[in-house]
């Protein structure tokens, strides 16, 4: 295995720092394996190398000027394809984006700019970032790279993929259920769902603007939490977005602070496999010897969040693709006919079925007459679900669960069934409707050797507990 490989983001930052290495051949290095391994696993749809070459050697240049700074000097990154990246296709898997290209940077893509990452390519991922498992990617699915005939999980396999692989040490994707935790459940790395509002969502292509939040994937805490700190913050172009301290994480991950940590009786039922329940089990154990302590607690509205999560996630995709109409952007079908003609045939041809049942589930739950009985009741249960994590928080610091209920499944098992693939998401999506943080740990094997995610989730901006019960367990699965 090459250097490269074994390094984390911190050490690649420390050393292009100390110009012990330069960032340009780590580029050259990593955009060498996006190419080879990357392909394999079809997880890039657009290699940066241009860009991403000339954004190293200016930062060589500044090092030997001496006034390079930033957490993240010379480190590749990755991002998935509905995040904005200016002079290249931004796609977000779908043929109706079709050779579309932004004239500006997202906010994440500025940030980590700044903070001296270099990005060297634009990750596969589900249509418009509805799935749970890749393979609603106009571009075809991604594997999971520990078998390529499993799926990576969705709808950031491809960012996902790419740091299990260690084409790059971190990646972004998007949330709005849990597609940033999933897959990272499924491959082996840290995932996290930031708390809504942490980082800006300007140049994130919309899919459920109450859930969406772009999300980091790392292989240890400490380049997760680096992550976290570069993309987050403030940013006037989405007022959703919240200025707050950061602290220093370097330092705060290796407290060894103890917490009170709650196993909500909900996450534990019928359709968990026994092997991923036993994880979880483990991991309490551990934890208990070194002195953190458990109790039982409730969270009532578990059952809902999957009803709750695709009447609210599909509504607000009706209206955010509404944009997609052959007028502004990419495809164009229908060209000889009128505008209503040329709309509906781009939009037939250019949505993929996943896509478009999202599209009709969404606009049946806001119109008129069912609006009430469905868009407004799910909106109410979401504010019972707050305010059963509000009451929980009230007594303990963090919650245990598991972060899926089945292991990594086969390319192809799950594509004739939504209704299974929805339930994929049962575990994650309470968070995102809550806006919470949550992080899915790898710390834990089935008995065919596939990885198991343990999901961790915190109050509002208590990213930093979430980052240091991480640093604890490290030590745990190894
Ligand atoms: N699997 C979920 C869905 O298909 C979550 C997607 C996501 O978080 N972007 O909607």
């Amino acid at each position: 295995m090459s250097e490269y490989k074994k390094l984390s983001a911190s050490e690649i930052s420390a050393k292009v720092k100390s110009r012990e290495l330069k960032a340009v051949d780590i580029a050259r290095e990593a955009i060498e394996l996006a190419k080879t391994d990357g392909k394999k696993l079809n997880a890039f749809i657009t290699i940066c190398e241009e860009k991403a070459l000339a954004q190293a050697e200016a930062i060589d240049k500044k090092l030997e000027n001496g006034d390079a700074q930033g957490d993240l000097l010379g480190v590749p990154v990755a991002l998935k394809d509905n995040i904005i990246y200016q002079d290249y296709e931004t796609t977000c898997g779908s043929h109706i984006l079709d050779k579309f290209k932004p004239p500006y940077d997202s906010t994440c893509a500025k940030n980590l700019i700044n903070a001296g990452a270099v990005i060297i390519g634009k990750t596969n991922l589900d249509e418009f970032a509805m799935g749970s498992s890749n393979e609603n990617s106009y571009y075809g699915p991604v594997k999971n790279p520990i078998n390529h005939k499993l799926v990576p999980g969705g709808s950031s396999g491809g960012s996902t993929a790419v740091v299990a692989e260690k084409i790059v040490p971190i990646a972004f994707g998007s949330e709005t259920g849990g597609s940033v935790r999933q897959p990272a459940s499924f491959c082996g790395v840290l995932g996290l769902k930031p708390t809504y509002g942490a980082i800006s969502r300007y140049g994130l292509v919309a899919f459920g603007s109450s859930l969406d939040q772009i999300s980091p994937l790392a292989r240890n805490s400490e380049d997760i939490a680096l992550a976290y700190k570069v993309a987050s913050g403030r940013d006037q172009m989405d007022s959703t977005s919240v200025a707050f301290e950061h602290p220093d994480y370097l330092k705060e991950l290796n407290s060894s602070r103890k917490f009170k940590i709650g196993i909500p009786k909900e996450y534990f039922v019928d359709g968990l496999s026994d092997e991923i329940e036993k994880s979880v089990r483990d991991v309490i154990i551990f934890l208990e010897k070194n002195g953190h302590s458990f109790t039982q607690i409730s969270l009532p509205m578990t059952d809902k969040a999957i009803a709750v999560y695709y009447i609210i996630s599909s509504a607000e995709a009706s209206a955010n693709l509404a944009r997609f109409d052959g007028v502004k952007y990419g495809l164009r079908e229908g060209k000889d006919k009128d505008l209503l003609g040329m709309y509906g045939d781009t939009r037939s041809a250019g949505f993929g079925d996943e896509v478009k049942r999202r599209i009709m589930l969404g606009t049946y739950v806001l119109s008129s007459g069912y609006y009430d009985a469905y868009y407004i009741k799910a909106s109410k249960v979401r504010e019972l679900m707050v305010r059963d994590f509000e009451k929980v928080f009230e007594s303990v610091d963090l919650i245990i669960s598991p972060t899926t209920p089945t292991t990594a499944f086969k390319i192809g098992e799950k594509i004739d069934d939504p209704l299974a693939m929805y339930l994929s998401d049962i575990f994650t999506a309470p968070a995102n409707l809550s806006g919470i943080p949550a992080v899915s740990l790898p710390l834990g094997k089935s008995s065919d050797n596939l990885p198991i995610g343990v999901q961790f989730m915190a109050p509002h901006f208590s990213e930093l507990s979430l980052f240091q019960i991480s640093k604890q367990l490290e030590s745990h699965n190894n």
